[in-house]
């Protein structure tokens, strides 16, 4: 049987540089524009989210599901269309709730009461069938079978975002400076100097428009 491909779907494509696989997930956008009271909200471009085999796309490329799982939820969609539809569609709002509360930490505020409900449900989604199971080193968390259920893919993000939001320290959290772009990552360079989500992408862009802005003659 054929890998589940990646290539033909753009969140199978996209550049992972978040650092935290939630936000890869916030990421999964070809960019976004500010909008509402001090710019937490935003206006989506170009939604990498299209169809559930994107989500599918989007773990197998971030390396959050197994090949069999993928393989075996895709068939599972093709017989439920509908559902697969609703997972799409909730992993959209948690998505963008994500965004605004991710944004709104970084300006130092209080999250939307609705967004952290949002979020508090995938996160209890994620942990609602996990045991504790032996394993080699003791014991280990173990979830359901994800190849079984549609909603899997959103529980490693659910398990990211908790896991992040919690760490006690979001100062490393940036979101790109380049216009039309809002990726946001976790700068984990030394000097914590990062600005873009990659150099190639809005860097250069940035530094050819400062350029032509600093050489181009001046408009009458
Ligand atoms: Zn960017």
């Amino acid at each position: 049987m054929s890998a589940v491909t990646t290539s033909e779907s753009l969140a199978g494509t996209m550049k992972l540089v978040g650092g935290e696989l939630c936000l890869d997930f916030v990421n999964t956008v070809g960019g976004r524009i500010p909008r509402g009271a001090g710019a937490t909200g935003s206006s989506v471009i170009a939604d990498k989210l299209g169809a559930y085999t994107d989500l599918v796309a989007w773990s197998r490329h971030t390396r959050s599901m197994a090949e069999a799982d993928a393989r075996r939820l895709l068939r599972l969609a093709e017989g439920h269309p509908r559902e697969a539809a609703a997972v799409l569609g909730r992993a959209r709002l948690f998505r963008e709730a994500l965004h605004r509360t991710l944004r709104t930490l970084m300006l130092g505020r209080r999250p939307a009461a609705e967004d952290l409900a949002r979020i508090n449900d995938e996160v209890a989604a994620a942990r609602k069938r996990e045991v504790l199971a032996p394993s080699p080193g003791g014991l280990r968390w173990e979830g359901p079978d994800p190849g079984t259920c549609l909603e899997s893919p959103l529980w490693p993000v659910g398990r990211s975002a908790a896991a992040f939001l919690t760490s006690g320290d979001l100062s490393r959290l940036r979101q790109c400076g380049g216009e039309r772009c809002g990726w946001l990552f976790a700068d984990r360079s030394r000097n914590r100097t990062r600005r873009w989500c990659t150099m190639e992408d809005c860097g250069n862009v940035s530094k050819v428009r400062r350029f032509r802005r600093r050489h181009s003659p001046r408009r009458v």
